[in-house]
């Protein structure tokens, strides 16, 4: 099988990431946190240490600011669900997975808040800054928007817009699920208010891990409530980091396997890693540009402005035909439809017909994107 659907979830995993895996359920397989005896001591360091891991991979300043969740989408609600209040107004890129827009829409039915979408200028940064700029009031609160598109693998420059949030006096919360272990991120240095990220597809880590850093005062809500084995006389859930929002037992062969993928990730480079998949990505874009019967519907992959995810249709069908024909006649595994983020196709007018959507990984090679560019053709 060629494996293109490198977005949804990485894979194959690296070898160190699978051993640790299993070594988690071999060796300290025990409760971290709860309990004096060795096994669960073993445990917790083991936790710890991955937290430091994270905490320096990102330079999120204490560790107690990395929150181990079950994914990005628990992390994007934490942030949006915990700290909006009655009349806030929330401001979200036009390329927003429905992580970030159903919790929104909800919050809108409810009444308690309102959002608008400012657009994204594909490689134009200045314009797109202004776009969220354009769109703050009074009642602005919060800033949630993607480091760059599941679909149409456009950048945003989140660097300027965590900025310009600061001299708003607006809080940031980035979506980082496609750019962990992708792009270098520098939550403190960039005065990054929230991260939110999938330890599943760039950092290689096993499914239903993910991190939320907190690098701000304002503290939200959690979303669940129970035991964090720690202050268990106290009926009420813990203020301090991380338990606050760490509550039942923690997923520690998946916190293990993250731990292992950013050190996975750490040893191949990451940069290295990302011009490669530019590279894959460019080759098919030049191979494909001249065919009036494929639709690419952004410009070439530009190491400054995109990251390794690329949209295409085959003119006439549908992208869930081309995809179906890629699995059954090519053994390609690419992914069709809308990708759960329905307002990245609302901008690019593909709402009704989705788009193919091919995403390579570190295990990806050229001769791979050689035999899709030819299967597309025939097609
Ligand atoms: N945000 C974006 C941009 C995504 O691409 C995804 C997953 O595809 C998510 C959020 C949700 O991530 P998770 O699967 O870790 O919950």
């Amino acid at each position: 099988m060629i494996y293109l659907d490198n977005c949804a979830t990485t894979f194959p995993k690296p070898e160190n990431v699978i051993r640790s895996v299993c070594n988690s359920f071999r060796k300290f397989g025990a409760n971290p946190g709860r309990g004096g005896h060795n096994a669960a001591m073993e445990a917790s360091q083991q936790v710890f240490n991955v937290r430091e891991k994270i905490k320096d991979f990102f330079n999120a300043g204490e560790p107690e600011n990395v929150i181990f969740t079950s994914g990005c989408t628990e992390s994007l609600n934490t942030v949006i669900k915990g700290i909006l209040r009655q009349g806030d107004h929330v401001v979200i890129s036009s390329l927003e997975h429905n992580s970030v827009v159903r919790p929104l829409e909800r919050l809108k039915k409810e009444g308690l808040i309102t959002y608008d979408v400012a657009q994204v200028c594909e490689c134009d940064h200045d314009k797109t800054v202004d776009n969220f700029r354009n769109k703050f009031n009074d009642h602005t609160r919060l800033v949630v928007c993607t480091h760059a598109s599941n679909v149409f693998g456009l950048r945003l420059p989140i660097e300027r817009i965590a900025a310009l949030c600061h001299q708003y006096g607006i809080k940031i919360c980035v979506d980082a699920a496609q750019t962990a272990g992708v792009l270098p991120i520098d939550v403190k240095g960039d005065c990054i208010d929230y991260l939110c990220l999938s330890g599943h597809k760039g950092l290689y880590g096993p499914m239903g891990i993910g991190v939320l850093i907190i690098n701000c005062e304002e503290i939200p809500k959690p979303l669940k409530e129970g035991g964090t084995g720690s202050s268990s006389v106290s009926f009420e859930q813990p203020v301090f980091l991380p338990d606050r929002f760490e509550s039942g037992t923690p997923n520690l062969p998946g916190i293990c396997g993250l731990g292992a993928g950013i050190d996975f990730v750490k040893s191949r480079g990451m940069e290295r890693i990302f011009k490669h998949e530019m590279h894959f990505l460019s080759r098919v874009y030049n191979g494909l540009e001249k065919n009036k019967n494929i639709i690419l519907y952004t410009q070439k992959p530009d190491l400054n402005f995109h990251v390794p995810v690329l949209s295409l249709n085959v003119r006439g069908k549908s992208s869930e035909e081309t995809a179906a024909v890629l699995n059954r006649r090519y053994n390609i595994a690419a992914r069709a439809g809308l990708h759960c983020s329905p307002l990245a196709h609302i901008s690019y007018g593909t709402e009704n017909i989705g788009t193919v959507r091919i995403c390579p990984s570190v295990f990806s090679d050229y001769s791979h994107g050689d035999m899709l560019v030819n299967a597309l053709k025939k097609i």
